[in-house]
Protein backbone atom coordinates (compact mmCIF):
# COMPACT_ATOMS: atom_id res chain seq x y z
CA UNK A 1 0.00 0.00 0.00
CA UNK A 2 1.75 3.25 -1.31
CA UNK A 3 0.23 6.36 0.96
CA UNK A 4 -1.53 8.82 -1.61
CA UNK A 5 -2.30 6.35 -4.17
CA UNK A 6 -5.58 4.84 -4.28
CA UNK A 7 -5.69 2.32 -7.52
CA UNK A 8 -9.20 2.01 -7.87
CA UNK A 9 -9.53 5.96 -7.83
CA UNK A 10 -6.67 6.04 -10.74
CA UNK A 11 -8.39 3.09 -12.88
CA UNK A 12 -11.78 5.23 -12.09
CA UNK A 13 -10.38 8.44 -13.71
CA UNK A 14 -10.02 6.48 -17.14
CA UNK A 15 -12.99 6.23 -18.68
CA UNK A 16 -11.90 3.27 -21.70
CA UNK A 17 -10.64 0.86 -18.90
CA UNK A 18 -14.13 0.02 -17.78
CA UNK A 19 -15.36 -1.41 -20.92
CA UNK A 20 -14.91 -5.24 -21.21
CA UNK A 21 -14.21 -6.87 -24.78
CA UNK A 22 -15.31 -10.40 -25.50
CA UNK A 23 -17.58 -10.12 -22.34
CA UNK A 24 -13.83 -10.26 -20.13
CA UNK A 25 -12.59 -6.44 -18.30
CA UNK A 26 -10.48 -5.15 -20.69
CA UNK A 27 -6.82 -5.93 -19.49
CA UNK A 28 -4.82 -2.97 -21.21
CA UNK A 29 -1.11 -4.41 -21.32
CA UNK A 30 -0.07 -2.00 -24.60
CA UNK A 31 0.88 1.12 -23.30
CA UNK A 32 4.29 1.61 -24.64
CA UNK A 33 2.37 2.27 -27.88
CA UNK A 34 -0.04 4.56 -26.66
CA UNK A 35 -1.65 5.29 -22.89
CA UNK A 36 -5.09 5.99 -21.50
CA UNK A 37 -6.58 9.20 -21.47
CA UNK A 38 -7.83 10.61 -18.19
CA UNK A 39 -11.43 11.91 -17.90
CA UNK A 40 -9.81 15.49 -17.19
CA UNK A 41 -8.08 15.06 -20.77
CA UNK A 42 -10.86 14.26 -22.15
CA UNK A 43 -13.11 16.95 -20.68
CA UNK A 44 -10.35 19.48 -21.68
CA UNK A 45 -10.12 18.72 -24.95
CA UNK A 46 -14.20 18.57 -25.24
CA UNK A 47 -14.20 22.12 -23.47
CA UNK A 48 -11.26 23.55 -25.62
CA UNK A 49 -13.58 22.40 -28.80
CA UNK A 50 -17.26 23.25 -27.26
CA UNK A 51 -16.24 26.85 -25.77
CA UNK A 52 -12.51 28.00 -26.27
CA UNK A 53 -11.36 26.82 -30.18
CA UNK A 54 -9.90 29.73 -31.75
CA UNK A 55 -6.39 29.83 -33.63
CA UNK A 56 -3.83 31.00 -31.22
CA UNK A 57 -1.04 33.99 -31.54
CA UNK A 58 -3.02 35.89 -34.14
CA UNK A 59 -6.25 37.62 -33.32
CA UNK A 60 -6.94 40.09 -30.37
CA UNK A 61 -10.53 39.37 -30.31
CA UNK A 62 -11.56 37.00 -26.89
CA UNK A 63 -11.10 33.84 -28.07
CA UNK A 64 -8.41 33.98 -29.49
CA UNK A 65 -6.71 36.01 -26.30
CA UNK A 66 -7.69 32.85 -24.60
CA UNK A 67 -6.34 30.19 -26.11
CA UNK A 68 -3.45 32.15 -26.59
CA UNK A 69 -3.20 32.43 -22.92
CA UNK A 70 -3.79 28.40 -21.99
CA UNK A 71 -1.30 27.56 -24.72
CA UNK A 72 1.43 29.56 -23.35
CA UNK A 73 0.39 28.42 -20.09
CA UNK A 74 0.67 24.41 -21.29
CA UNK A 75 4.34 25.65 -22.22
CA UNK A 76 5.01 26.58 -18.31
CA UNK A 77 3.73 23.45 -17.41
CA UNK A 78 5.58 21.48 -19.90
CA UNK A 79 8.72 23.55 -18.53
CA UNK A 80 8.46 22.73 -15.28
CA UNK A 81 7.81 19.40 -15.45
CA UNK A 82 11.42 18.68 -17.33
CA UNK A 83 12.46 21.43 -15.08
CA UNK A 84 13.40 23.60 -17.69
CA UNK A 85 15.52 26.87 -17.30
CA UNK A 86 12.99 28.69 -19.18
CA UNK A 87 9.76 28.31 -21.64
CA UNK A 88 11.76 29.40 -24.36
CA UNK A 89 13.27 26.14 -25.04
CA UNK A 90 10.09 23.94 -24.80
CA UNK A 91 8.79 23.54 -28.34
CA UNK A 92 5.34 22.10 -29.37
CA UNK A 93 6.03 19.46 -31.90
CA UNK A 94 3.86 16.73 -33.78
CA UNK A 95 5.74 14.20 -31.21
CA UNK A 96 8.66 12.53 -30.48
CA UNK A 97 9.45 11.39 -34.36
CA UNK A 98 8.28 15.62 -35.17
CA UNK A 99 10.78 16.44 -32.25
CA UNK A 100 13.79 14.17 -33.38
CA UNK A 101 13.18 15.28 -37.23
CA UNK A 102 13.67 18.76 -35.93
CA UNK A 103 16.92 18.16 -34.51
CA UNK A 104 18.13 15.95 -37.72
CA UNK A 105 17.80 18.78 -39.87
CA UNK A 106 17.98 21.66 -38.04
CA UNK A 107 21.24 20.54 -36.12
CA UNK A 108 22.24 19.25 -39.51
CA UNK A 109 22.34 21.83 -41.59
CA UNK A 110 24.27 23.67 -39.07
CA UNK A 111 27.23 21.59 -37.51
CA UNK A 112 27.06 18.34 -39.53
CA UNK A 113 29.65 17.61 -43.01
CA UNK A 114 31.03 15.26 -45.22
CA UNK A 115 32.84 12.86 -43.15
CA UNK A 116 31.17 13.52 -39.71
CA UNK A 117 29.93 11.07 -37.46
CA UNK A 118 26.55 10.56 -35.71
CA UNK A 119 26.03 8.16 -32.70
CA UNK A 120 23.21 6.44 -32.12
CA UNK A 121 22.44 2.83 -30.24
CA UNK A 122 21.74 -0.27 -31.63
CA UNK A 123 18.47 -0.61 -29.42
CA UNK A 124 17.18 2.56 -31.05
CA UNK A 125 13.12 2.86 -31.96
CA UNK A 126 13.11 3.46 -35.76
CA UNK A 127 12.10 7.28 -34.73
CA UNK A 128 15.62 7.70 -33.84
CA UNK A 129 17.51 5.99 -36.59
CA UNK A 130 16.26 6.90 -39.64
CA UNK A 131 15.75 11.10 -39.61
CA UNK A 132 19.84 10.09 -38.38
CA UNK A 133 20.43 8.11 -41.56
CA UNK A 134 18.53 10.61 -43.92
CA UNK A 135 20.59 13.33 -42.41
CA UNK A 136 23.68 11.04 -42.90
CA UNK A 137 22.71 10.47 -46.71
CA UNK A 138 22.24 14.18 -47.15
CA UNK A 139 25.89 15.37 -45.98
CA UNK A 140 27.48 12.50 -46.75
CA UNK A 141 28.33 11.81 -42.86
CA UNK A 142 28.64 8.11 -41.45
CA UNK A 143 26.13 6.60 -38.98
CA UNK A 144 27.79 4.83 -35.70
CA UNK A 145 26.25 2.46 -33.29
CA UNK A 146 26.46 1.80 -29.70
CA UNK A 147 25.77 -1.99 -29.39
CA UNK A 148 23.71 -3.75 -26.26
CA UNK A 149 24.60 -7.00 -24.86
CA UNK A 150 22.49 -9.99 -24.21
CA UNK A 151 20.84 -8.73 -21.17
CA UNK A 152 19.36 -5.29 -23.43
CA UNK A 153 22.03 -2.99 -21.61
CA UNK A 154 24.53 -0.59 -23.65
CA UNK A 155 27.99 -1.92 -24.19
CA UNK A 156 29.50 1.36 -22.22
CA UNK A 157 32.99 0.47 -22.50
CA UNK A 158 32.69 0.71 -26.95
CA UNK A 159 31.58 3.88 -25.96
CA UNK A 160 35.01 6.35 -26.19
CA UNK A 161 36.26 4.99 -28.92
CA UNK A 162 33.26 5.60 -30.82
CA UNK A 163 33.11 8.77 -29.82
CA UNK A 164 35.64 10.55 -32.24
CA UNK A 165 36.25 14.46 -33.32
CA UNK A 166 34.31 13.63 -36.20
CA UNK A 167 31.69 12.79 -33.94
CA UNK A 168 28.66 15.84 -33.97
CA UNK A 169 25.78 14.62 -31.87
CA UNK A 170 24.78 11.68 -29.84
CA UNK A 171 21.56 10.70 -30.00
CA UNK A 172 20.18 7.57 -27.22
CA UNK A 173 17.16 6.40 -26.26
CA UNK A 174 16.38 7.35 -22.14
CA UNK A 175 14.32 3.49 -22.00
CA UNK A 176 14.00 1.20 -24.82
CA UNK A 177 10.78 0.35 -25.90
CA UNK A 178 11.65 -3.32 -26.87
CA UNK A 179 14.05 -4.27 -23.79
CA UNK A 180 12.66 -2.22 -20.96
CA UNK A 181 15.99 -1.04 -20.86
CA UNK A 182 16.71 1.92 -18.88
CA UNK A 183 20.14 3.52 -20.46
CA UNK A 184 22.74 4.97 -18.01
CA UNK A 185 22.21 8.40 -19.83
CA UNK A 186 24.12 11.00 -17.41
CA UNK A 187 27.44 9.20 -17.75
CA UNK A 188 26.98 8.78 -21.98
CA UNK A 189 26.11 12.54 -21.68
CA UNK A 190 29.26 13.39 -18.83
CA UNK A 191 31.70 11.55 -21.88
CA UNK A 192 29.98 13.37 -24.28
CA UNK A 193 30.36 16.48 -23.25
CA UNK A 194 33.84 16.34 -22.08
CA UNK A 195 34.45 15.86 -25.91
CA UNK A 196 31.92 19.15 -26.30
CA UNK A 197 29.43 16.44 -28.45
CA UNK A 198 26.04 17.26 -27.93
CA UNK A 199 23.57 14.69 -26.91
CA UNK A 200 20.05 14.10 -27.51
CA UNK A 201 17.98 12.07 -25.29
CA UNK A 202 14.64 10.58 -26.61
CA UNK A 203 12.13 10.35 -23.54
CA UNK A 204 8.91 8.97 -25.30
CA UNK A 205 9.41 5.26 -22.76
CA UNK A 206 10.96 7.14 -20.03
CA UNK A 207 8.44 10.21 -18.98
CA UNK A 208 5.42 8.09 -18.22
CA UNK A 209 7.42 6.04 -15.68
CA UNK A 210 9.45 8.77 -13.73
CA UNK A 211 10.22 11.99 -12.84
CA UNK A 212 12.91 13.76 -16.06
CA UNK A 213 14.80 16.48 -14.91
CA UNK A 214 16.90 18.11 -18.10
CA UNK A 215 18.99 20.33 -16.33
CA UNK A 216 20.25 17.71 -13.99
CA UNK A 217 20.84 15.34 -17.01
CA UNK A 218 22.41 18.42 -18.43
CA UNK A 219 20.91 16.90 -21.94
CA UNK A 220 21.01 19.06 -24.93
CA UNK A 221 18.13 18.23 -26.50
CA UNK A 222 15.26 16.04 -24.66
CA UNK A 223 12.01 14.83 -26.88
CA UNK A 224 8.45 13.11 -26.40
CA UNK A 225 5.28 12.59 -27.16
CA UNK A 226 2.21 13.49 -25.77
CA UNK A 227 -0.11 10.20 -26.40
CA UNK A 228 2.37 8.51 -24.49
CA UNK A 229 1.79 10.21 -21.47
CA UNK A 230 -1.96 10.39 -21.05
CA UNK A 231 -2.26 12.77 -23.32
CA UNK A 232 -4.02 13.45 -27.00
CA UNK A 233 -1.79 12.31 -29.95
CA UNK A 234 -0.40 13.96 -32.31
CA UNK A 235 1.37 16.46 -29.99
CA UNK A 236 4.71 16.53 -28.86
CA UNK A 237 7.16 18.21 -27.17
CA UNK A 238 11.06 19.33 -28.16
CA UNK A 239 13.40 20.25 -25.41
CA UNK A 240 16.61 22.14 -26.38
CA UNK A 241 18.89 24.30 -24.65
CA UNK A 242 18.13 28.17 -25.43
CA UNK A 243 21.87 28.76 -26.58
CA UNK A 244 21.65 25.77 -28.47
CA UNK A 245 18.41 26.47 -30.30
CA UNK A 246 19.35 30.61 -30.57
CA UNK A 247 22.16 28.60 -33.17
CA UNK A 248 20.01 26.47 -35.25
CA UNK A 249 18.09 27.10 -38.23
CA UNK A 250 14.37 26.56 -38.67
CA UNK A 251 13.12 22.83 -39.85
CA UNK A 252 10.03 24.52 -41.57
CA UNK A 253 8.89 27.45 -42.92
CA UNK A 254 5.70 29.16 -42.56
CA UNK A 255 3.48 31.09 -40.74
CA UNK A 256 4.14 31.77 -36.63
CA UNK A 257 7.92 30.85 -37.14
CA UNK A 258 8.25 34.31 -39.17
CA UNK A 259 9.24 37.88 -37.86
CA UNK A 260 8.91 39.54 -41.11
CA UNK A 261 8.51 38.07 -44.88
CA UNK A 262 9.22 40.23 -48.42
CA UNK A 263 10.00 37.99 -51.64
CA UNK A 264 13.50 38.77 -51.10
CA UNK A 265 14.02 37.61 -47.52
CA UNK A 266 12.40 36.68 -44.12
CA UNK A 267 13.32 37.08 -41.07
CA UNK A 268 12.39 34.81 -38.17
CA UNK A 269 10.39 35.25 -34.89
CA UNK A 270 12.51 34.32 -31.82
CA UNK A 271 12.47 31.22 -29.68
CA UNK A 272 10.12 29.20 -29.65
CA UNK A 273 8.05 30.05 -32.12
CA UNK A 274 10.96 29.84 -34.77
CA UNK A 275 10.27 25.99 -34.81
CA UNK A 276 6.54 26.26 -34.42
CA UNK A 277 5.68 26.81 -38.12
CA UNK A 278 1.72 27.06 -39.23
CA UNK A 279 -1.04 26.49 -36.89
CA UNK A 280 -0.09 24.77 -33.74
CA UNK A 281 -2.03 21.97 -32.60
CA UNK A 282 -3.21 23.90 -29.68
CA UNK A 283 -5.42 21.42 -28.81
CA UNK A 284 -2.91 18.36 -27.96
CA UNK A 285 -0.60 21.14 -26.57
CA UNK A 286 -3.43 22.25 -23.76
CA UNK A 287 -4.67 18.43 -23.56
CA UNK A 288 -1.18 17.23 -22.45
CA UNK A 289 -0.54 19.94 -20.17
CA UNK A 290 -4.11 18.45 -18.57
CA UNK A 291 -2.51 15.11 -18.69
CA UNK A 292 0.71 16.02 -16.47
CA UNK A 293 -1.54 18.43 -13.92
CA UNK A 294 -3.56 15.24 -13.73
CA UNK A 295 0.30 13.67 -12.97
CA UNK A 296 1.54 15.81 -10.52
CA UNK A 297 -2.16 15.21 -8.56
CA UNK A 298 -1.42 12.20 -7.88
CA UNK A 299 2.60 12.66 -6.90
CA UNK A 300 5.07 11.54 -9.64
CA UNK A 301 7.04 9.65 -6.15
CA UNK A 302 3.86 7.39 -5.77
CA UNK A 303 3.67 6.62 -8.89
CA UNK A 304 7.19 5.86 -9.85
CA UNK A 305 6.97 3.35 -5.98
CA UNK A 306 3.83 2.06 -7.55
CA UNK A 307 5.04 0.83 -10.67
CA UNK A 308 8.65 -0.40 -9.35
CA UNK A 309 6.56 -2.68 -6.91
CA UNK A 310 4.09 -3.66 -10.43
CA UNK A 311 7.21 -4.24 -12.71
CA UNK A 312 9.09 -6.24 -9.96
CA UNK A 313 6.08 -8.53 -9.76
CA UNK A 314 5.66 -8.77 -13.23
CA UNK A 315 9.14 -10.03 -13.83
CA UNK A 316 9.14 -12.55 -11.21
CA UNK A 317 5.82 -14.03 -12.19
CA UNK A 318 7.36 -14.11 -15.89
CA UNK A 319 10.55 -15.75 -15.07
CA UNK A 320 8.51 -18.67 -13.42
CA UNK A 321 6.55 -19.49 -16.56
CA UNK A 322 8.34 -22.27 -18.28
CA UNK A 323 9.14 -22.38 -21.64
CA UNK A 324 9.20 -18.34 -21.53
CA UNK A 325 12.21 -16.13 -22.74
CA UNK A 326 12.42 -12.85 -21.58
CA UNK A 327 14.20 -10.46 -23.98
CA UNK A 328 15.75 -7.39 -21.88
CA UNK A 329 16.89 -8.23 -18.45
CA UNK A 330 18.81 -4.62 -18.03
CA UNK A 331 19.28 -3.74 -13.78
CA UNK A 332 17.57 -0.43 -14.45
CA UNK A 333 14.36 -1.33 -16.20
CA UNK A 334 11.08 0.12 -17.30
CA UNK A 335 7.62 -1.84 -16.86
CA UNK A 336 7.45 -3.05 -20.26
CA UNK A 337 8.55 -6.59 -21.26
CA UNK A 338 9.26 -8.33 -23.88
CA UNK A 339 8.98 -12.19 -24.65
CA UNK A 340 8.34 -15.23 -26.55
CA UNK A 341 6.80 -18.41 -25.90
CA UNK A 342 8.34 -21.78 -27.49
CA UNK A 343 7.88 -22.85 -30.62
CA UNK A 344 4.42 -21.03 -29.99
CA UNK A 345 3.98 -17.77 -33.18
CA UNK A 346 3.69 -14.46 -31.66
CA UNK A 347 1.23 -13.92 -33.54
CA UNK A 348 -1.17 -16.91 -32.45
CA UNK A 349 -0.08 -15.84 -28.69
CA UNK A 350 -1.55 -12.74 -28.75
CA UNK A 351 -4.93 -13.54 -30.84
CA UNK A 352 -5.61 -15.75 -27.78
CA UNK A 353 -4.91 -13.15 -25.27
CA UNK A 354 -6.72 -11.13 -26.96
CA UNK A 355 -9.77 -13.39 -26.78
CA UNK A 356 -9.61 -12.82 -23.15
CA UNK A 357 -9.56 -9.56 -23.14
CA UNK A 358 -6.00 -8.70 -23.07
CA UNK A 359 -4.28 -6.47 -24.84
CA UNK A 360 -0.42 -6.89 -25.54
CA UNK A 361 1.53 -6.21 -29.06
CA UNK A 362 3.54 -8.15 -31.26
CA UNK A 363 6.23 -7.46 -33.76
CA UNK A 364 9.47 -5.79 -33.94
CA UNK A 365 8.11 -2.83 -31.97
CA UNK A 366 9.34 -0.24 -34.66
CA UNK A 367 13.06 -1.33 -33.43
CA UNK A 368 14.41 -4.02 -36.25
CA UNK A 369 17.96 -4.06 -35.13
CA UNK A 370 17.30 -5.10 -31.62
CA UNK A 371 15.39 -8.36 -33.12
CA UNK A 372 18.14 -8.90 -35.77
CA UNK A 373 20.20 -8.64 -32.73
CA UNK A 374 18.55 -11.92 -30.82
CA UNK A 375 17.88 -13.27 -34.43
CA UNK A 376 14.37 -13.33 -34.03
CA UNK A 377 11.39 -12.02 -36.12
CA UNK A 378 9.67 -10.30 -33.19
CA UNK A 379 8.18 -10.33 -29.61
CA UNK A 380 5.04 -10.28 -27.78
CA UNK A 381 5.40 -6.90 -25.47
CA UNK A 382 3.62 -6.57 -22.15
CA UNK A 383 3.63 -2.49 -21.37
CA UNK A 384 2.33 -1.66 -18.21
CA UNK A 385 1.75 1.70 -16.46
CA UNK A 386 0.94 2.94 -13.23
CA UNK A 387 -3.22 2.38 -13.75
CA UNK A 388 -2.49 -1.53 -14.25
CA UNK A 389 -2.81 -4.04 -11.48
CA UNK A 390 -1.03 -7.20 -9.83
CA UNK A 391 -4.39 -9.13 -10.66
CA UNK A 392 -4.18 -8.13 -14.40
CA UNK A 393 -0.51 -9.43 -14.55
CA UNK A 394 -2.06 -12.28 -13.00
CA UNK A 395 -4.51 -12.79 -15.89
CA UNK A 396 -1.55 -12.32 -18.00
CA UNK A 397 0.10 -14.97 -16.58
CA UNK A 398 -2.85 -17.26 -17.00
CA UNK A 399 -3.44 -16.28 -20.07
CA UNK A 400 -0.13 -16.94 -21.22
CA UNK A 401 -0.08 -20.38 -19.47
CA UNK A 402 -3.51 -21.41 -21.17
CA UNK A 403 -2.09 -20.30 -24.60
CA UNK A 404 0.73 -22.59 -23.70
CA UNK A 405 -1.44 -25.85 -22.94
CA UNK A 406 -3.34 -25.14 -26.04
CA UNK A 407 -0.57 -24.46 -28.69
CA UNK A 408 2.42 -26.23 -27.67
N1 LIG B 1 10.96 6.67 -29.50
C1 LIG B 1 10.55 5.63 -28.78
C2 LIG B 1 11.48 5.00 -27.79
C3 LIG B 1 9.26 5.12 -28.96
O1 LIG B 1 8.85 4.07 -28.23
C4 LIG B 1 8.42 5.73 -29.91
C5 LIG B 1 7.06 5.17 -30.16
O2 LIG B 1 6.78 4.03 -29.90
C6 LIG B 1 8.88 6.83 -30.61
C7 LIG B 1 10.16 7.28 -30.39
C8 LIG B 1 8.04 7.54 -31.61
O3 LIG B 1 6.94 8.14 -30.98
P1 LIG B 1 5.79 8.83 -31.86
O4 LIG B 1 5.35 7.81 -32.84
O5 LIG B 1 4.75 9.20 -30.87
O6 LIG B 1 6.40 10.02 -32.53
Amino acid sequence: MIMGFNINQIRSDFPILQQQVYNKPLIYLDNGATTQKPRVVIDTIRELQEVHNSSIHRGIHYLSEQMTGRYEAARETVRAFLNAASTQEIIFTSGATGSINTVAFSFGEKYVNSGDEILISEMEHHSNIVPWQMLCRRKGAQLKVIPFNDKGELELEKLDELLSERTRIVALTHASNSLGTINPVKEVIKRAHARDIPVLLDGAQMVQHGEVDVRELDCDFYVFSSHKIFGPTGSGVLYGKEAMLEELPPYQGGGDMVDQVTFDETSYNTLPFKFEAGTSNYTGAIGLAAALEYLQSIGFEAIGRYERELSDYTLEKLERIGGLKIYGNAAERISVFSFLLDNIHTYDAAMILDKMGIAVRTGTHCTQPVMDHFGIDGTIRASLVFYNTMEEVDALVQGIQKTIEMLS
